[in-house]
């Protein structure tokens, strides 16, 4: 071991189990490349006042959990807490959305970083793919996203998650709401910083956790009864969509996520198998956020779906993905010669596009088999002195130990032949 350990509240992803990360990336991107979203990658990060903007300054991202720095030239910049921001300045400033083709639909794949309390499911580095679907109001678009994320999540075998669903409105309706809301919560016993709270981002007091809070909202005015005639339309042909594609979800009248510019549908997907974290994907539509940034008008909607917590979800659940095993040859070369002759045999095989690997450093025959049987080969290529001067290798056969010579010209044919 080195001096040096990950950073607190980071894990390295490592191999063997790095293979199911990738997987899990793959199965989310998958349906996103189906349907229209193109990839868009950003830098890890950005000016900081890009998440004060648009993340909100009375949201904890910006408040406790966004790493700041100054770099050497003044520039106040941070590590990306998340990425709908970053993506939405991308595309504005490369003039995405003037093409004349609304939405612009992109999908990301990466790291994001948040100082946070450490614990399971709760890190300072993770990882999320996410979808943005940028300038249109559709319920359609809604729909289309919480139905590819489910897609993506069954593609993976995952069984036990749920879809909450709610509206928060919209800048005709919500402010009302907020007042009321303000109103009811002003007459509450609560401690300085959720009366605090109240005053910047009283949506989000209903989702505090603690009981004593929890049993005091008893009976606070609820924003579906604030919802003005065209959000409650909006919803409802989202909530018919999503019936008609078969994809259950409930209704959380108390679903507010922690960001400023959430509008209207806003969704979490949550997964009974992972206590207290979780949930495992959310996002809805921000309609505001472009004009927050200096951007002109344009309605968006958007998901980010941790991939950490999938595959704690798939843990929890028991699955293990089916991943193809990394090398399907081995060789195993005894002596110079041998060495010199499999180790073009190795790089004809890989150009020929078969997973091959190699013993390397000159390991005994016994080593160098259980080398092979742990890289998961089904083939051995094995090679001494004397097969060589007979013109052969031998082809064995790691499953069954069967083992049988091949013509060294023919061994590249034959190998293809036994992997089918
Ligand atoms: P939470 O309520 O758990 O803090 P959040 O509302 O902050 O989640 P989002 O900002 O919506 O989460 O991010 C979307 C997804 O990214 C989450 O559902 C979760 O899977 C993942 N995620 C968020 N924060 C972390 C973290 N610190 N560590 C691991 N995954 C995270
Ligand atoms: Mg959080």
């Amino acid at each position: 071991m080195s001096t040096f350990k990950a950073p607190k509240g980071t894990y390295d992803l490592i191999p063997p189990q790095s293979a199911t990360y990738l997987a899990v990336r793959e199965a989310i991107a998958e349906p996103l490349r189906n349907s229209g979203y193109g990839y868009v990658e950003t830098p890890g990060f950005e000016n900081v006042e890009l998440f004060a903007r648009g993340v909100g300054e009375s949201t904890d991202i910006v408040t406790k959990e966004m790493y700041v720095f100054e770099t050497k030239g003044g520039d106040r910049l941070a590590l990306r807490p998340e990425t709908t921001a970053p993506v939405l300045r991308a595309v504005l400033e490369s003039n995405l959305h003037k093409a004349g083709n609304l939405p612009v639909k992109v999908w990301y794949s990466g790291s994001q970083y948040r100082y946070e309390r450490p614990q399971k499911g709760r890190y300072r580095h993770f990882s999320q793919v996410g979808a943005e679907a940028i300038g249109t109001e559709d319920p359609a678009l809604d729909a289309e996203l919480i139905i590819l994320a489910d897609q993506a999540y069954r593609a993976l075998g995952l069984r036990d998650f749920r879809i909450l669903l709610n509206s928060l409105g919209d800048k005709e309706c919500r402010p009302v709401y907020r007042a009321a809301l303000q109103d009811f919560l002003r007459g509450l016993d609560l401690d300085d910083d959720t009366r605090r709270r109240v005053d910047i981002n009283p949506l989000r007091v209903l989702d505090d956790k603690r009981e004593s809070v929890q049993r005091q909202l008893a009976g606070a005015p609820m924003l579906r009864d604030y919802l003005c005639e065209a959000c409650k339309a909006y919803h409802e042909q989202v909530r018919e969509l999503l019936a008609a594609a078969g994809v259950a979800f409930e209704d959380d009248e108390k679903l507010v996520r922690g960001l400023d510019y959430y509008t209207r549908t806003t969704f979490e997907f949550v997964h009974d198998g992972l206590g207290s974290q979780s949930a495992v994907g959310g996002g809805g539509r921000y309609d505001g956020l472009s004009e927050m940034i200096g951007g002109p008008a344009l309605p968006s909607v958007g998901w980010a779906l941790g991939v950490d917590r999938t595959v704690l979800a798939l843990e929890a659940e028991g699955i293990t993905l089916d991943i193809p095993a990394a090398t399907a040859v081995y060789a195993v070369p005894l002596g110079e010669e041998a060495r010199r002759v499999l180790f073009g045999t190795v790089t004809e095989l890989r150009r020929a596009g078969v997973a091959t690997d190699f013993a390397y450093g000159g390991k005994g025959l016994k080593n160098a088999m259980k080398s092979a049987n742990r890289s998961g080969a089904r083939l051995a290529l094995v090679a001494g002195e004397r097969d060589l001067a007979e013109g052969v290798v031998q082809l064995k056969d790691l499953e069954s130990g069967e083992q049988t010579p091949v013509a060294l010209a023919a061994v590249a044919d034959e190998v293809r032949r036994r992997l089918g």
